[in-house]
This record gives C-alpha cells, sequence and structure tokens, in this order.
C-alpha cells in the first residue's frame, strides 16, 4: 500500500473537514495534525518518514503490535463469508458465539462471580451505557427501583457518551453539557502520592481511601446505591496504581451493602497488567467486567461487558425482553478479529510475558527512572507506567499549571521518536505486549532523553 502522502495537503483537507476528538480544533488547524501512514511492531511513523517507538500501543489497544497478518486474514476470511448480521431477533452468528463461550472460558471461575455472559457493543463508552441499563434492570428486577446511585471516582475515564463521561470523573468534561447525568456520584481517586498524609504508609492510605467509598454510601443510603464502578488502574486518569491493601477493603465494602461491582477494564484487561482480566491482579470478584481496546489489539471496533451469574442469571430468569442493543452487537468481522488476536496472545504467550520475566524486566528498568532529578515517583503495573514529574524531588514541590511541564516533556518525547502520554504532571506509557527486552532498552533511553531535556528547559 502506497503510504507516502503529501502531508500539506492532508493537513488542509484534515483542518477542513475533521472534527478531531478531544481537540480544540482551531489550534489544531493553526498547527496542522501530525499525519500517521504506516506502523510495524512497536513502531509508527509520520508522513515525513519520522519513526516513533509507540509505547502508548495507540490508545492503550495495539496490544499485539502492529503488521500483523493474521488480523487481516481473519477479517478477509470472515467479510467474505458474512461481512454483516445482526444478533436481534433471534439470530447469531459464529464468530460472537465462538468468542463469547471463549471469553467465558478465559474468565476465573469463582462462584455467583463466575461469568459465562458476554454482552457486545462496539466500544467502551457504549459498553458502559450498557453497564448502566443492566444495573438499573437487574435492581428494578429485584423489586429495588430505588437503587439507582452508581458511586464512581473522580479523575475516572469510562469514557464519552452521556453516561460513560458521567460515569467519568473528568471535571473538563463535566463542565461541558450538563454532566453528569442524576444518579451518578464520585469519591476520590487513591492518588498517594498526591493524597497521602504525610508519615501514612501506602497501605495504610489504601485502606482509608476505600474508606471513602463506605462513607458515600452512607451518605446516598443504603438502599440507594445500585453499584460502584472503577478500573483496576486508572488509566487516563494519569496510570493512578492504588496500593494494594485498596481493592481488597473495596470488595469488603461493597459485600458488606451488597451493591454490584463493576470493574472497567477497557484497558486493563487482555494482558495488559498480565492477566486475562484486570481484576485477577487485585484479586477481587466483580459483577460486570467492561471491555473494549485489546480485545482487538485496536485492529477493529469491538467492546462488550462480561456479564456475571450474579446479574445474567436475574436478567435471563426473570427479566423478559431487554430493550437495549447496539446495530453491531456480536459484529461477525469484529469477533473473527478478536479469535485470532486471542488466538496470537496465547500461541505467543504475551500474557505470561508480562507477568513474568518481561514484566519483571519491564518494571526495574522503569523503577531506575525514580533516580531522575525531575522525577517525583515511578511505577508500574503490569504493561502500564506512569511518573509524577516535581519542581523539587526533596519537597516533592509540584510544578504551577502554567508550567505545562507535561506538555513540555511530551514535546520532547516525540521529538526524540517516541510516544508518551502526558496527563498534567504525569507521563504515562501502555506499551505494546510484544515488546523485546532491546525495546524495553530503547525505551528507556528515549524517556530519560525526553527528562532530560525537560530538565534543561525548565531550569
Ligand atoms: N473506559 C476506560 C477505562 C477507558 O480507558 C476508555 C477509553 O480510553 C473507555 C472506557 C471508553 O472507550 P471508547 O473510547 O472505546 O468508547
Amino acid at each position: 500500500m502506497n503510504t507516502v502522502v503529501d502531508t500539506k495537503l492532508i493537513q488542509a483537507l484534515d483542518s477542513a473537514h475533521f472534527l478531531h476528538p478531544f481537540t480544540d480544533f482551531k489550534d489544531l488547524n493553526d498547527r496542522g495534525a501530525r499525519v500517521i501512514t504506516k506502523a510495524e511492531g512497536v513502531y509508527v511513523w509520520d508522513s515525513e518518514g519520522k519513526r516513533m517507538l509507540d509505547a502508548m500501543s495507540g490508545l492503550w489497544c495495539v496490544n499485539v503490535g502492529y503488521g500483523r497478518k493474521e488480523l487481516a486474514d481473519a477479517a478477509y476470511q470472515q467479510m467474505m463469508a458474512l461481512p454483516y448480521y445482526n444478533s436481534f431477533f433471534q439470530t447469531t452468528n459464529v464468530p460472537a458465539v465462538q468468542l463469547a463461550a471463549k471469553l467465558a472460558s478465559l474468565a476465573p471461575k469463582v462462584g455467583d462471580r463466575s461469568f459465562k455472559h458476554v454482552f457486545y457493543s462496539s466500544s467502551g463508552s457504549e459498553s458502559n451505557d450498557s453497564n448502566v441499563r443492566m444495573v438499573r434492570r437487574y435492581w428494578d428486577l429485584l423489586g429495588q427501583p430505588e437503587r439507582k446511585v452508581i458511586i464512581s471516582r473522580n479523575n475516572a475515564y469510562h469514557g464519552s457518551t452521556m453516561a460513560g463521561a458521567s460515569l467519568g470523573g473528568m471535571s473538563g468534561m463535566h463542565a461541558q453539557g450538563d454532566l453528569p447525568i442524576p444518579n451518578i456520584t464520585h469519591i476520590e481517586q487513591p492518588y498517594y502520592f498526591e493524597n497521602g498524609k504525610p508519615g501514612e504508609t501506602a497501605e495504610e492510605f489504601g485502606v482509608r481511601a476505600a474508606g471513602w467509598l463506605e462513607e458515600k454510601i452512607l451518605a446516598v443510603g443504603v438502599d440507594k446505591v445500585a453499584a460502584f464502578i472503577a478500573e483496576p488502574v486508572q488509566g487516563a486518569g494519569g496510570v493512578i496504581i492504588p496500593p494494594s491493601t485498596y481493592w481488597p477493603e473495596i470488595q469488603r465494602i461493597v459485600d458488606k451493602y451488597g451493591i454490584l461491582l463493576i470493574s472497567d477494564e477497557v484497558i486493563c484487561a487482555f494482558g495488559r497488567l498480565g492477566h486475562w482480566f484486570g481484576y485477577e491482579k487485585f484479586g477481587y470478584k466483580p459483577d460486570l467486567v467492561t471491555f473494549a481496546k485489546g480485545i482487538t489489539s485496536g485492529y477493529i471496533p469491538l467492546g462488550g461487558v462480561m456479564v456475571g451469574n450474579r446479574v445474567a442469571e436475574v436478567l435471563i430468569e426473570k427479566g423478559g425482553e431487554f430493550n437495549h442493543g447496539y446495530t453491531y452487537s456480536g459484529h461477525p468481522v469484529a469477533c473473527a478479529v478478536a479469535l485470532a488476536n486471542i488466538e496470537i496472545m496465547e500461541r505467543e504467550h504475551l500474557v505470561e510475558g508480562v507477568r513474568g520475566e518481561l514484566g519483571a524486566y519491564f518494571a526495574k528498568r522503569y523503577a531506575e527512572l525514580n533516580a531522575h532529578p525531575l522525577v517525583g515517583a515511578a511505577e508500574t503495573c503490569g504493561f502500564v507506567g506512569g511518573l509524577v514529574l516535581v519542581k523539587n524531588k526533596q519537597t516533592k514541590e509540584r510544578f504551577k499549571e502554567e508550567d505545562a511541564v507535561g506538555m513540555v516533556c511530551r514535546a520532547h518525547c516525540f521529538n526524540n521518536g517516541l510516544i508518551m502520554r502526558a496527563v498534567g504532571d504525569r507521563m504515562i506509557i501502555a506499551p505494546p505486549l510484544v515488546m523485546t527486552h532491546a525495546d524495553i532498552d530503547a525505551l528507556m533511553d528515549l524517556i530519560h532523553m525526553a527528562l532530560d531535556k525537560t530538565l534543561v528547559e525548565l531550569k
């Protein structure tokens, strides 16, 4: 395929016609978008021929890396056999069924928290809308319709639809369009670096942070609370990794009050944390699991919800028709690509790699960043990493917002051929799971270089 393009022409058409997501349209029009034209392995190239190590796996999704012919072949073959058919009106298709069964087989078996069922969508946002619909339906069917409130966390990201953005805790999103919608409320995130008290250990903080959920349940009223939603590790919020004590305490609280637990694993599933599902890493037991992104390594859109037995049995036995679904629920091509993607992950032992020696090597090399004068704390969990840039390492003084330290660092990353994301004063990565030891070494060299240049610029 010809990947040579006229950059100026594409940029002009881009600014004339394409409204980008999460983008200041005017600002982008003035500067011109970077045009990405090809990708292979863990690298992407722009239209000017610049090669960049993609340490964000696209947008947390290209788990098996770029250029996988098996995935293109799976899509081609399925398109030729059956490119589309709906799963409304008592019809089904083979890849959707096979994928649902495969997902059920990958999920750990833990009593009424086991997973046998899947509800499909095309994205993480839609999946979280489905969660809201299912959670409300569940409580209605159990004769407790007043249980409507879903508790989430500040700085969480759960998508960009009305329900997704409301479940999320991004103040910038809430400021546009009267969000959150009613019956969604938030607690503080378990961010030890920011919210830990002097002298408090991370483990003590983890228990205290989970306690904010119990306080909120009591404040809202136990019989009004339907569910708690959270990511195992908060991703888009800046890779906020909870202390080890956080999730066990959350589990104790949701069990005590009987509320549903939704694990949003749009980022954390499919090997990202060294397990098929992120909740396995922390040992908790969700009732619903949101997935998207890594299930197809981003090659084609697919999302969904793993519906645990506790919820599925009520919906199936008592529910009658569930008046909810999407044209592309169980899309045969997307499901065929997902099956091929999971096959690659199994064949190449990618999940085990993140959990094992490769993941340990990544963690060790990333931890070395703690020695850099700009780094307040650098942490990893599986194949996500986050670090906070600080003005003063000893006092942990943060940069001011107007310093735009993350943006400065991100620009140095780009200029040096590294895609790393900035979230305020945090720099984050989620590299493809196919990174080799040599790729990890190259990544660390590039991060060091960007940090050094940022330090010089901000001195
Ligand atoms: N949930 C989480 C945890 C996410 O990270 C994202 C996207 O980044 C979403 C939901 C929304 O997914 P999508 O952009 O596919 O709608």
